[in-house]
């Protein structure tokens, strides 16, 4: 099973209405890779990613994450959209970190970490709190477990966040501009624990325009607009050397 991709979209559409936001979008990311999303702004790049968690249906095409299809059923060729319950399931496996770290105010760091996992998996609290604290410890705040985000910077909500989703073991993370809502001085530290995240061998999908994290640690570099992938492939070589004109406009500038 290991040749299976972990993320597979195979035309992948979506409309809202009239407006065809993703059109035929075609896709792979490995087991342990990183791809690096980039895009203008509506370009849909929100949108896939909420397609590969079944926030979004599908209009068209099929996903699947690590050989399961997501949010369908398959019988006798057809695909009929599973039961919620089964949806939320599939979405268990995936992580989400946002631009906003939309932690529960009312809960400490280490209570923020230990909600999904408590509630969800009804894993027992001590044990869950135990790893909560670990997670902690990974993402570089084994000091801030009792504080309430409020008392957190940006840097560090965002960090929490990232442990909230890692407790509940996902085998794919997926992150829409996680660094954008942070201060400049705030970015780098989000950015080491997604580096070591990555070379611990999560699988992530990110969709960020902090081309030095990109150009450093995705594996593939896939460049969006108007809701078609424009062009993709290696980081270093898109970036310094990208062929359509689109790509080029973008990138000149945001580099
Ligand atoms: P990006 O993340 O690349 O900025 P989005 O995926 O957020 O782009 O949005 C792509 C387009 O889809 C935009 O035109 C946006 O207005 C539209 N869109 C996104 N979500 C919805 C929604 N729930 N209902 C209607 N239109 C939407
Ligand atoms: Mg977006």
């Amino acid at each position: 099973m290991t040749d299976v991709p972990m993320v597979l979209a195979e035309g992948v559409s979506k409309s809202f209405g009239s407006n065809q936001v993703l059109k035929s979008i075609s896709l792979e990311v490995r087991r342990g890779e990183v791809m690096c999303l980039l895009g203008p702004s509506g370009s849909g790049k929100s949108t896939f990613l909420r397609c590969i968690n079944h926030l979004e249906v599908l209009s068209a095409g099929r996903l699947s994450v690590d050989g399961e299809l997501i949010g369908f059923r398959e019988v006798g060729g057809k695909l009929y959209e599973m039961h919620p319950r089964e949806a939320a399931r599939q979405r268990r496996d995936i992580g989400m970190v946002f631009q906003r770290f939309n932690l529960f105010p009312h809960m400490t760091a280490v209570e923020n970490v230990m909600e999904a996992p408590v509630l969800v998996k009804g894993q027992p609290k001590a044990q869950v709190r135990q790893r909560a604290l670990e997670l902690l410890d990974r993402v570089g705040l084994a000091e801030r477990a009792d504080y309430y985000p409020a008392h957190l910077s940006g840097g560090q909500q965002q960090r929490v966040a990232i442990a909230r989703a890692l407790a509940m073991e996902p085998k794919l993370m997926l992150f829409d501009e996680p660094t954008s809502a942070l201060d400049p001085e705030l970015v780098g530290e989000v950015l080491d624990v997604m580096k070591g995240l990555a070379s611990s061998g999560m699988t992530m999908i990110v969709v960020t325009h902090e081309m030095g994290f990109a150009r450093e640690v995705a594996d593939e570099l896939v460049f969006m607009d108007g809701g078609v992938v424009v062009e993709s492939g290696d980081p270093r070589e898109v970036l310094s050397n990208p062929k359509h004109e689109r790509t080029q406009a973008f990138l000149s500038k945001v580099l």
